[in-house]
């Protein structure tokens, strides 16, 4: 027998905002305004292919405790501007400010986003439980137009703990009044979004755009967002 679901929480990056995409397109526009091919990069895609290796290794060890933002915003940029023999933390700093200021404004977001919120802001109360940072995540979602559907977004800053831990998700059930059995977190990540929220006792839906075999037992699991109307 189903479960009567009530409140649906939703991770944000790479689940509703097209974060690569998003991504993407800033650091084109930065490498262009910056001219970093002027100062030694020979191409946009080599440039965005190492850094994408480094923020992910640097978001990764964010996540864990083992950096603080201010130095997650340039040290990426610095680690990406050395491998091309560049020792330039001015740049690194620059670079990093224009990011932060910029992607948060890019109003790409994964297919069917709208029209799959629009259904489920019908039947259920929305809400956001993301690990990015308290002023991006606002911005980015205004800019994007969907800030309207969700009554609480809580950040891993304001929540003072980070996805996976089973207290950024007490904390979220807390603030929204939502029960554990009431609820269900959907997001792209696995670990992060899925298995966290098991731990907690929440139902999952795991959001696998690219069908990544897996051995883990999750409530549900889809490749698009439009899936989710079979079943919520
Ligand atoms: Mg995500």
């Amino acid at each position: 027998m189903p479960k009567t679901y009530r409140h649906i929480f939703f991770d944000l990056d790479r689940t509703l905002w097209d974060f690569d995409r998003n991504s993407h397109e800033t650091l084109q526009e930065i490498f262009a305004h910056q001219k970093l091919a002027a100062v030694g990069i020979p191409s946009f895609e080599s440039f965005y292919k190492i850094y994408h290796e480094i923020n992910a290794h640097y978001w990764e060890n964010y996540r864990l405790g083992n950096l603080d933002k201010e130095t997650l915003r340039y040290i990426r940029f610095y680690d990406t501007l050395t491998r091309f023999g560049i020792d330039n933390k001015q740049l690194a700093i620059s670079i990093g400010n224009d990011y932060v200021d910029h992607s948060p404004r890019k109003t790409s977001l994964l297919p069917n986003t709208m029209e799959t919120l629009e259904y489920l802001n019908e039947k259920y109360t929305l809400h956001i439980i993301t690990n990015g940072f308290e002023e991006v995540q606002h911005i980015k979602m205004h800019s994007s137009g969907i800030a309207h559907f969700f009554e609480h977004i809580i950040t891993s800053e304001r929540a003072g703990h980070k996805k996976p831990t089973p207290e950024i998700f007490r904390f979220a059930l807390k603030l929204a009044g939502a029960k554990r059995k009431e609820s269900i977190m959907i997001g792209d990540h696995l670990e992060i979004d899925c298995v966290g929220a098991r731990q907690t006792g929440i139902d999952s839906v795991y959001f696998n755009p690219g069908k990544i075999a897996h051995g883990e037992k999750i409530t549900y699991e889809i490749a698009s967002l439009e899936e989710l109307k079979q079943f919520l």
